[in-house]
């Protein structure tokens, strides 16, 4: 564990770890209200930075909160924070939240959004689980319907995904999935879910109730390059029991194949050659496809 300082951003200023601190009263912390992203750096590339800002500011109109700078703004400020922590591997949380009101829940009482980033290191599975694959299960717990909170929506509301992680745990596995109210597969906690069967991907597609995922994209992208069909359609958990290889993408998780749902084996029970192609071009495309951050280091690289 490596002992540098991290600086962390709110609101224009940097703040040391320790003393990065938000109001109790923020709505954030008192209602989950505001939204936020997850972003990774690779060898000074953050991958897809435009895309994961274009779902914030997404996500924050729909809420009706006003993020207090222009996009442009806070591309600045990603790099910058990056920079700021001398990273050139680095997960981003960017949060953005109605900022500090009264007890009521009443966003007017709130008057400032308080916008962080968060520049830190990141590990979610080990190696193994990339080498062997993940087992995991589905749960009860249903996805909130679109109605009452639109999964697309990344907003600072996890209980629905923490219940599923809650669940996840207690069956003793890394991941669960979550099925919509009408019993297709909808996603799991923190990633997307695609499946593969005779040489065709399928992922659920967002009116499913799922997060329309930045990884799940750039995944749909290296599969049209390669040459595999993909398809938006729902499934359900037996499609998921019968696929020849199952994975799943996300920010953190990058891609991860998945060698057993509820006890059935997927395929051979070892990540699928499709699953392994898929992983391998995704792992040199986050080292191009983004805003690079030491700009003048690649130039010189390049020499
Ligand atoms: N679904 C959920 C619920 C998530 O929290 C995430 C992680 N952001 C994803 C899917 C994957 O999205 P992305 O590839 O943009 O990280």
């Amino acid at each position: 564990e490596e002992r540098e300082e991290r600086w962390v951003y709110i609101n224009g200023k940097y703040f040391r770890k320790d003393e990065a601190k938000v109001s109790v009263f923020d709505h954030g912390f008192l209602y989950g209200d505001g939204v936020f992203e997850g972003i990774r750096v690779y060898d000074g590339n953050v991958f897809r930075l435009k895309e994961h800002l274009e779902r914030l500011y997404d996500s924050a109109k729909s809420i009706m909160l006003k993020i207090p700078m222009t996009m442009e703004e806070m591309q600045q400020a990603v790099v910058d924070a990056v920079r700021k922590n001398g990273l050139r591997d680095a997960y981003i949380r960017l949060v953005v939240s109605r900022g500090a009101g009264s007890l009521s829940l009443d966003p007017e009482s709130c008057s400032d959004p308080q916008v962080i980033i968060i520049v830190d290191q990141v590990r979610l599975f080990s190696q193994e689980l990339y080498d062997n694959g993940l087992p995991i299960v589905t749960v009860p717990t249903r996805r909130n319907i679109p109605d009452a909170l639109n999964p697309k929506i990344k907003s600072l509301n996890y209980l629905n995904n923490i219940l599923v992680k809650i669940e996840a745990n207690r069956a003793g596995v890394g991941e669960a999935l979550m099925l919509n109210e009408d019993g297709y597969v909808a996603e799991g906690s923190g990633d997307n879910i695609f499946i593969v069967k005779k040489g065709v991907l399928y992922t659920p597609p967002g009116y499913v109730g799922a997060l329309e995922g930045i990884t799940r994209k750039a995944i749909m992208d290296l599969a049209d390059q390669l040459g595999y069909p993909v398809k938006e359609q729902p499934f359900t958990r037996h499609d998921v029991y019968i696929a020849d290889e199952a994975f799943l993408t996300g920010t953190a998780a990058e891609v991860i194949a998945v060698v057993e749902v509820d006890g059935r084996q997927i395929g051979t029970g070892k990540p699928g050659p499709i699953t392994r192609s898929l992983l391998e071009a995704f792992r040199k495309l986050v080292r191009v496809d983004g805003v690079q951050v030491y700009p003048e280091v690649s130039a010189a690289s390049q020499l």
